[in-house]
């Protein structure tokens, strides 16, 4: 290596400093390097060889596959620095090196560092003392939310629009940590990259001003906003980061979305996890979640708008009728269906081409791909004209379009820097240019002939090679006739090369011409491309309308596909299926395996309690509920053969003792605080499923608290719940609007069959055994279990001790169960071991330690 290395690594040292958040590619030579820690947790995170130089810890990507890489470390949450050589890398002494570009997750705009299907928001959030603004934007697209939430309320708010926005990016003023909700909150979620800002970056004033400025409005009234608005200085910050840290122009970001969680069904955090809207339980991902279950769009913005739709179900019956109107106009006529699916098909991302016209990022190829997609669409457009769409006008997709086709070749180069762009006819004086490149032949073989006749050398050749361009060769006997003016390049065996004044002219010509060439059409190029910004705000409307009928085509297909079949819905408080089924079991069951439920919370009844063994199918069945209502309410036609939807303003679904270890959180404990959540929040026109609430403790505290909860709801909340249980002496309770269903068992000369079917009543036994054998547990095990089962039957006497005990559940009205123990999460051995493992023996004094054991002594021997 040319250069010593100390130099070179205190050069990086300095620049690193200057990035301490950033991974620095360092580009040395033909890689870009990372040295010490940068080296040693990108080596492990995309599996790369760790090396040294000079004692430092060292690994490397070769420059030309930095994409890839810069990719994959934008995906794990990554901001990255790339170091540049600006410099003579041949001059003497150490090279110049500079960082030309910063990358961060949250304002990616290459196509290569995005997902397809989703957006990549940038996010903000700035806690004020009564409420917290929050805002999210996605500069590839130009979406723009904000909103608001009572700072008292930060732990669910705060999580469920992180959960929806799931941005890549977050910006937080440092006063965020002082606040514990919001810094734990934060802490739950993995995978955002988090930069912290000093408070005063999100004052409220510039934050207005800014906002202004970059929507063009003097007042941001007509967004929903005033100038203390909350969201204000989240929104307004976001704008000023894209601007000024990132140098990214805004300017195709018309409009602000400002929503509160009113104006939609509210599905909290775990709600939407655990009905698995979008993302699985086991892995996180797509499949298996209802998302995937309805998602036949055919196009990047009809796919992200399909996810908004899911999670924003609306409350507005009129406008959900709208949304049904248009599925239902497709599902009558399918063959008009299949026409607009095909052309849809042909439809690019019109939302993120129009945003890389207007950033100047877009090339000629992105300029072709945008005209294809305005061609499909007006053909769209002419089939779809009864629908009332966006209400814009064609014309301007017409211009754009003739503006791209007269300029734009058919197959352009996406390289602005080596010509092939613009087509012949745009421009006159590019044509010329492109005359004398063509006809450089017929000149030569011009200039040739006058030299043969001048020296009457007859066999004179002008020929050409990459090494020394173009020259006049001649043969051996032919150079005593060669002239003076002639000068001599090389000598051969055969011959001399020669060149001239007049040769040496022409190539400067061709060579200037080819040049002029490349700069001309990479000129005309960024003009035509300018020129199409004002096209922008079209081009986001003909996007908008796409996604509004590729959805709505979706659930048509859906529909078609699952037979599924549109709800009534209206503000009634109904909730009646005939033949309902689980979009996704349903799906992934082989054809005709699922067995179609019915519902009906009605004459007053508002609580379901669902009793019947494990795998009986009541988990399926309280969730198939839950996901009619949401998909009812986004539009969609629903799995089940009639349906009557009174809207719901909010959905809750909890499982018991799900598993957060993950979260560092008692199972128990989550359980509780979720329970209690849904206590407080519900109200009569929500809809709560509670999927074996209580599991997470002993059976004598678990069914105490089941009981309560459903109490509660019963008769103080009045929701429409559905609550399973496996125990099933809750079926004893007693209530005007309680609804006692179960899953039938068929018992067959020993063997039981799950039919998966509901029906009114309650279970008998729960046949636990039965579910051992079903998984192989072996067969000693098994009669062991069973005489076990037999014996303790016979001593309570056909009446567990849990039923005896609940004879002497006093009625609601009087006091209820004496006070339960003090509840303590932890023993007092757990407590000191964990002390123990987290105190650091090497930095305590004697004194420290002596008290800490007296303490520890104390509180076993005080038990
Ligand atoms: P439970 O909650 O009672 O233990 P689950 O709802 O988890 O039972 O269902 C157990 C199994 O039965 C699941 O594998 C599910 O796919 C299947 N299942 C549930 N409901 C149905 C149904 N209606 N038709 C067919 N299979 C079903
Ligand atoms: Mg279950």
């Amino acid at each position: 290596m040319a250069e010593a290395s100390t130099p070179v690594m205190s050069q990086y040292q300095s620049i690193k400093a200057l990035h301490p958040d950033a991974v620095l590619f360092f580009r040395l030579g033909d890689f870009y390097e990372m040295f010490d820690g940068d080296a040693k947790e990108v080596s492990r995170l995309l599996n790369l060889t760790l090396t040294q130089r000079s004692g430092h810890p060292m690994c490397g990507i070769p420059f030309h596959a930095a994409k890839v890489y810069t990719a994959r470390l934008l995906r794990l949450g990554k901001k990255i620095a790339v170091c540049e050589q600006v410099g003579d890398s041949k001059a003497k002494g150490l090279t110049e090196r500079k960082v030309v570009e910063i990358i961060t997750p949250g304002t990616a705009t290459e196509e290569e560092y995005l997902e397809k299907n989703t957006n990549n928001y940038l996010a903000a959030v700035c806690v004020q003392k009564n409420k917290t603004g929050f805002a999210y934007i996605d500069i590839t697209t130009a979406a723009f939310y904000a909103t608001s939430w009572d700072t008292s309320r930060m732990a669910e708010s705060f999580a469920r629009c992180l959960g929806i926005a799931s941005p890549r990016e977050l910006l937080v003023p440092e006063s965020l940590y002082a606040h514990a909700a919001a810094a734990k909150t934060l802490a739950s979620f993995s995978g955002i990259f988090v930069s912290r800002y000093p408070d005063w970056h999100f004052a409220q004033e510039a934050a207005y001003k800014r906002l202004c400025a970059a929507l063009g409005v003097i007042s941001l009234k007509s967004f929903g906003l005033l100038p203390e608005s909350p969201e204000v200085p989240a929104a307004g910050f976001l704008l000023g980061y894209l601007e000024k840290n990132s140098a990214l122009p805004v300017s195709h970001v018309t409009g602000l979305h400002v929503f509160s969680e009113n104006d939609f069904v509210v599905i909290d955090d775990s709600t939407r996890r655990n009905l698995e809207i979008a993302a699985n339980l086991q892995d996180g991902t797509m499949a298996f979640t209802l998302f995937d279950a309805v998602n036949y769009t055919k196009t990047a913005m009809g796919t992200r708008l399909l996810a908004e739709w899911l999670f924003f179900p609306l409350k507005n019956p009129r406008v959900i009728r709208e949304r049904q109107e248009q599925v239902s106009r497709f599902v009558s006529n399918r063959s008009r269906l299949e026409k607009v699916r095909a052309i849809l098909g042909a439809i690019l991302d019109m939302e993120r081409l129009s945003s890389r016209i207007a950033m100047e990022k877009a090339h000629a190829k992105d300029l072709q791909a945008l005209r294809g997609s305005l061609e499909a669409w007006l053909e769209l457009r002419a089939i779809t004209d009864d629908g009332d769409f966006s209400g814009i006008d064609t014309a301007d997709a017409r211009e754009a379009v003739k503006v791209i086709d007269s300029a734009i070749l058919r197959e352009p180069s996406a390289l602005l820097t080596e010509g092939g762009i613009i087509k012949d006819g745009w421009s006159s004086e590019l044509d010329h240019l492109r005359k004398i490149q063509n006809n450089f032949n017929d000149i030569l073989n011009e200039y040739a002939e006058s030299e043969r006749a001048a020296t009457g050398i007859s066999n004179l050749k002008i020929r050409y090679n990459r090494l020394s361009g173009y020259y006049i060769e001649i043969s051996k006997g032919k150079l005593p006739s060669v002239p003076a003016h002639f000068i001599l390049r090389r000598t051969l065996v055969n011959g001399d090369r020669y060149t001239t004044e007049k040769l040496s002219e022409l190539e400067d010509d061709l060579l200037s011409a080819g040049q002029k060439i490349i700069d001309m059409e990479k000129q005309l190029f960024i003009a035509v491309r300018n020129d199409l910004k004002k096209y922008t705000r079209f081009f986001q409307s003909a996007a908008k309308e796409c996604a509004y009928i590729d959805v709505t085509a979706c659930y048509a297909h859906a529909a078609v596909m699952h037979k599924w079949q549109m709800p009534l819905i209206d503000e009634s408080g109904a909730f009646t299926i005939a033949g309902g089924r689980h979009p996704v079991v349903e799906k992934n069951l082989p054809s005709g395996e699922f067995v179609p439920n019915d519902t009906a919370l009605e004459d007053g009844k508002t609580f379901a309690l669902v009793t019947g063994p494990n795998m009986a199918g009541k988990s399926t069945y309280l969730r198939q509920n839950a996901l009619i209502a949401l998909l009812a309410q986004t539009g969609s036609f629903v799995p089940a053969s009639k349906a009557h939807v009174g809207v719901v303003d909010r959905i809750f679904c909890r499982v018991g003792a799900s598993d957060n270890l993950a979260r560092g959180e008692s199972t128990f404990l989550v359980e509780m605080t979720e329970t209690a959540h849904i206590l407080r929040n519900a109200t009569e026109h929500s809809l709560v499923i509670m999927d074996e609430v209580g599991r997470g403790t002993s059976t004598e505290d678990g069914l105490s608290i089941a009981w309560a909860v459903s109490e509660y709801l019963l008769e103080t909340v009045r929701c429409k719940t559905f609550f399973a249980t496996h125990y099933h002496e809750l079926t004893r309770l007693s209530h005007r609007r309680l609804l006692l269903l179960c899953m039938d068992v068929r018992e067959n000369g020993g063997q039981i069959v799950f039919l998966k079917k509901i029906k009114q009543g309650s279970a008998e036994s729960s046949y636990g055994i039965h579910v051992a054998r079903l998984a192989g547990v072996p067969a000693p095990v098994l009669e062991r279990a069973e005489a076990i089962l037999n014996a303790l039957r016979r001593q309570a006497g056909e009446t567990t001790a849990a039923e005896k005990a609940l004879d002497a559940i006093p009625q609601p009205e009087q006091p209820r169960l004496p006070a339960p123990r003090e509840p303590s999460l932890f023993s007092d051995e757990e407590l000191i071991l964990d002390e123990i493992l987290s105190c650091s023996p090497d930095t305590m004094t004697p004194i420290e330690a002596l008290t800490l054991l007296s303490r520890w002594k104390k509180s076993l021997a005080g038990r």
